[in-house]
């Protein structure tokens, strides 16, 4: 391999956004048979909006604002879409006497005496940890979890049918149901929903006319995936995969493939890493650049296509 040939490739791809950070994808890329996207933030602009806020009777502006102050500790675009949702609404609430306009946010738990400033968000929550499909943390005494449904199985929890109806009813529409509960008791739903980005059909067709097999992967429902299902150019779609299985998908179809991954987000680091490549785009952590052999910079799916057409090019001057 000459090296000018690999720093010519990389200036190509560089001036398309893309970083390539492993020689494997100079090495590879040709030989990719399988494209795996994952849906969220890859096929989706990964930019949640706060759509609805359904409750079991409780108030609906204290579940979004502990769901909020958990959501604050996550890079999740749920989270962000759910920190955002709040502080809009916030803005318009009326605020608790004595404390200044400016404080739209509430300050720590009503009455306790103490002055919030002027920026800190609250409720402010304590043992905050983030996992891959939500957080949990203590508000105010409470031991509170935001997240996945699977969050809530287990006898200590109590779900109202109520809110898991609504929940179903979010993912028929394509969008993604969070469920937030405190002290053993789903109080709401969050439904949170982003939209496909502009071009996509394009890339998959173009994927698929260079004869490889484009796949979706992704840990929503399959009613969340069924329009990704019914393109022509994508030939398979793995539905309701949870994040600590999705390298494991990945590493079983490497068995009898050359894979590619593109994924973002805060949990798909392993699977960028379970594949032959692995390319992260731009939203993504730096957790999931660091697994990743190329990056894309830009939100801008064509890359994906860019990507092996700057690699065929580096590989026809290095023979
Ligand atoms: P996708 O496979 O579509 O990219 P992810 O793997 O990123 O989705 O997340 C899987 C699921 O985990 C999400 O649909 C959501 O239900 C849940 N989840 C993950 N992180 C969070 C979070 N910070 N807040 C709420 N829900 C979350
Ligand atoms: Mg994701």
């Amino acid at each position: 391999a000459t090296p000018l040939a690999v720093a010519a490739g990389i200036r190509d791809a560089a001036r398309r956004g893309i970083v390539i950070v492993s020689d494997a994808v100079f090495e590879e890329a040709a030989d990719v048979d399988t494209v795996v996207l994952d849906k969220t933030g890859t096929l989706t602009d990964g930019e949640m909006r706060l759509i609805d806020t359904v409750t079991d009777g409780s108030d609906s502006g204290t579940v979004r604002k502990r769901a909020a102050a958990l959501e604050r500790a996550s890079a999740h675009p749920i989270a962000e879409a759910i920190v955002a949702g709040m502080t809009g609404q916030e803005t318009e609430r009326a605020e608790p006497a004595g404390r200044p306009a400016a404080t739209t946010d509430g300050g720590t738990a009503a009455g306790d005496g103490r002055t919030a400033t002027a920026t800190e968000p609250s409720p402010a929550p304590t043992d905050v940890t983030v996992t891959d499909r939500g957080v949990t943390g203590r508000i105010a005494g409470d031991e509170v979890v935001v997240g996945h449904r699977s969050l809530f199985e287990g006898e200590a929890w109590t779900v109202p049918t109520s809110l898991d109806a609504a929940g179903a009813e979010a993912r028929d529409a394509g969008r993604v149901p969070v469920y937030v509960g405190w002290e053993g008791r789903v109080r709401g739903v969050l439904v949170v929903g982003d939209e496909v980005r502009d071009g996509w059909e394009a890339v998959v067709e173009e994927l698929a006319s260079d004869g490889r097999r484009v796949v979706v992967l992704t840990g929503d429902s399959p009613a969340a995936a069924r329009r990704f299902e019914a393109h022509p150019a994508i030939d398979e779609v793995f539905a309701e995969v949870p994040p600590e299985a999705k390298a494991e998908t990945v590493r079983r179809l490497t068995l009898t493939e050359r894979v590619a991954m593109v994924g973002d987000g805060s949990n798909d680091a392993p699977a960028l890493a379970a594949a032959d490549i692995g390319v992260s785009v731009a939203s993504g952590t730096d957790l999931a650049a660091d697994a990743a052999d190329a990056v894309l910079l830009e939100d801008r799916l064509s890359a994906i296509p860019e990507l092996f057409a700057v690699t065929r090019g580096t590989n026809r001057r290095l023979k």
